[in-house]
């Protein structure tokens, strides 16, 4: 599972940093989480492959967070996606992109299907490969964070078991889900027989753009990574309340509170030029933490 950070600050764009988008890949597949303007731009940037990507999920509808949208359909039809994309987000950006579609006259060459966004809780997805599921922050308008996970490939096997009892290769998939072997002669090898634990799930959350509220802390509890805005550093904490957003002491306090393994900070406001004081701030509270870097990828 890798992040990608395709864009790290808040509402302005300033000194190269771009409104927020992040791509995470998830066993071969590109989950989208937020679509700032200029995201299909640094997707190319980075390697972003739009054919890997068949979901995409926007938090909020302040600009900063899917103005980049309307563009990246547009170019995926230019490029002759066929394939479908599944999009949640709030409803009222459905009636936005299909007047963008109608006043151009345009259609998308793929099926997009939009899934109106709750107002709680939910499981959005849940395939072979990942669940994801969005629950609410507190923000100025109705916003969701996402928690991502990665599902693991099943039961592991234990080569040198399955030689000695003579299973055929052509039934190591049915041993990974946790199928019992039923030899020839009717004799059955029991899975546990053959197989160990395979590795735990991996999990991502994300939280943006929020008020530190420990309202969420439940969703988020001891995931591996967790990826919390910090639009402020602690001196303007003013500031953050009255705009309901988050310093870097609350983003900390948040990923300690939530035992999270690592932590992402971003959405920074443009009033920093320089970010280093946010990685000293964060860091004294959670020494875990990493200030984003558009274009790195933060592997879980
Ligand atoms: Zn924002
Ligand atoms: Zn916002």
């Amino acid at each position: 599972m890798i992040v990608t950070i395709l864009g790290n600050n808040s509402a302005l764009p300033a000194y190269g940093r771009h409104p927020t988008a992040q791509a995470v890949e998830v066993n071969g597949e590109i989950v989208l989480i937020d679509c700032g303007e200029s995201t299909q731009v640094q997707m190319q940037k980075y390697g972003i492959k739009w054919r890997k990507l068949n979901h995409i999920l926007i938090s909020h509808l302040h600009g900063d967070h899917y103005f980049g949208l309307p563009g990246l359909l547009n170019s995926m039809s230019l490029q002759g996606r066929t394939q479908s994309l599944h999009l949640y987000a709030p409803a009222p950006l459905m009636p936005i992109l299909d007047m963008i579609m109608q006043v151009a006259d345009s259609e998308l060459a793929y099926p997009l299907h939009f899934h109106p966004m709750p107002e709680g809780d939910a499981t959005l997805e849940d395939n072979p490969e990942f669940s994801i599921i969005c629950f609410p922050v507190v923000h100025r308008i109705a916003c969701h964070g996402f928690v991502i996970t990665q599902k693991n490939s099943g039961r592991k096997l234990v080569l040198d078991k399955c030689y000695e009892y003579k299973i055929p290769p052509t039934f190591f998939n049915d041993l990974k889900q946790g199928k019992d072997y039923i030899a020839a002669d009717g004799s059955m090898i029991p899975n546990i027989a053959v197989t160990e634990d395979g590795a735990p799930a991996k999990r991502y959350a994300y939280c943006a753009d929020t008020l530190y509220s420990e309202s969420y802390l439940p969703f988020i509890k001891n995931v591996d990574l967790l990826y919390h805005e910090s639009t402020y550093l602690h001196e303007n904490a003013d500031k953050a309340i009255l705009r309901f957003h988050s310093t870097t002491v609350q983003a900390a306090q948040m990923a300690k509170l939530a035992n999270a393994g690592q932590l992402l900070i971003g959405h920074f406001s443009s009033r920093y030029k320089e970010l280093d004081a946010f990685a000293a701030e964060a860091g004294a509270i959670f020494p875990g933490v990493h200030v984003t870097v558009e274009g790195t990828a933060y592997e879980i």
